[in-house]
């Protein structure tokens, strides 16, 4: 072939030297980092059964994966875990991983989160090397990263079907599989949170099976009794759980508890009530909303304070003494603020 002998007769050495120069590989060094090899997979603050199981598995995946050969990769956390997420880590006979109280020099993944305000302190002077979750994005970095986030019920969803559709046989214990399954669990509210997917609930089924679940309600019942037993003072719970919106240029504020029995907070629901005006009067909130979500009946109690007639009209219902139940409303991003919102709209036109 004439090819053949053509190539034969090049000079490789002069190609070689005409080659352009190589365009600089970032170069990882350029923070002095004391801890160059390990990679942290983090979820948000104030740490949900999600963050801490999908940052478990996930850190397992990657390690099993060998995806950073000359680094370990680390499941942390970035607060304390809550009673949810320590039954879980009990029942499954996994360590609670280590607190990340500064993320200054550290190279991490963020997991179920994105938003700079969610997460870990100093994380303006860390290396992010990857995004995971399921959440709106809100996200802007000045290197090109791994960035997932994908619309399902939770973030070990996503951790679960890389494992499960995994070419390469890895070993999915039965602790990293029940922690996923926890995780998903909690965050779907059992499957009765309209995030749900079709995916949730086959990629549940699935880790079931591995870590020995039999039933999913029996076990997500006993998971999520535990975010309310412990919590002796609910007033307490509840009020930390506040998350303000603007609405048509008024401020809301919408906390939101979730129970396996409403009869759990009705003794307390008077003194709710009296703390909600308290908070009310000392601020400028325009409307205060507490949902009392019951997982088992799948509806919510709502006690309000402040304008609430844009509420009742978002539901079409009166409130009595201040509180009403609806039926069916179960998430606090999808079901009560869009309405809520949308009447706050309507009153500008
Ligand atoms: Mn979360
Ligand atoms: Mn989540």
């Amino acid at each position: 072939m004439v090819y053949t002998r053509d190539l034969k007769s090049l000079d490789l050495r002069v190609v070689w030297v005409r080659l352009p120069p190589r365009a600089p590989v970032r170069n990882r060094h350029v923070m002095i980092n004391e801890e160059e090899n390990k990679i942290y997979v983090i979820g948000h603050k104030k740490p949900d059964l999600d963050s801490v199981g999908a940052a478990i598995g996930y850190a397992d995946y990657l390690t099993q994966k060998n995806t950073f050969a000359d680094e370990s990769v680390i499941a942390v956390r970035a607060g304390d875990v809550n009673n949810e997420t320590k039954f879980a880590l009990e029942y499954f006979n996994v360590d609670t991983p280590e607190l990340l109280t500064s993320a200054a020099n550290k190279k991490l993944i963020l997991l179920d989160h994105n938003e700079r305000s969610q997460s870990v302190d100093d994380i303006e002077k860390a290396e992010v090397l990857g995004v995971l979750g399921h959440h709106k994005i809100n996200f802007d970095y000045p290197h090109p990263i791994f960035f997932l986030t994908e619309p399902v019920g939770s973030t070990a969803t996503i951790v679960g079907r890389k494992f499960l559709d995994d070419k390469d046989n890895l070993s999915l214990s039965k602790s990293t599989a029940g922690l996923l399954l926890s995780a998903i669990l909690s965050d779907t509210v059992i499957f009765r949170s309209s995030t749900t997917t079709a995916k949730d609930v086959l990629t549940a089924e699935q880790l079931a099976k591995i870590a020995d679940i039999l039933s999913l309600e029996v076990f997500g019942y006993e998971l999520k009794k535990m975010a309310t037993i412990g919590s002796q003072n609910l007033v307490e719970v509840v009020f930390n759980d506040f998350k303000d919106f603007d609405m048509a240029g008024k401020k809301v504020g919408v906390a939101q508890m979730e129970m396996v029995d409403l009869a759990d907070a009705r003794s307390q629901i008077d003194l709710i009530k009296q703390e909600l005006q308290k908070m009310l009067g000392a601020s400028n909130y325009d409307l205060l909303v507490l949902m009392l979500t019951d997982i088992m009946k799948v509806g919510s109690e709502i006690v309000a304070a402040g304008e609430t007639t844009r509420l009742e009209k978002a539901f079409g219902k009166n409130l009595v003494n201040n509180s009403c139940y609806l039926d069916g409303v179960m998430s606090r991003k999808k079901d009560l603020i869009p309405p809520l919102l949308e009447c706050y709209k309507a009153d500008l036109k």
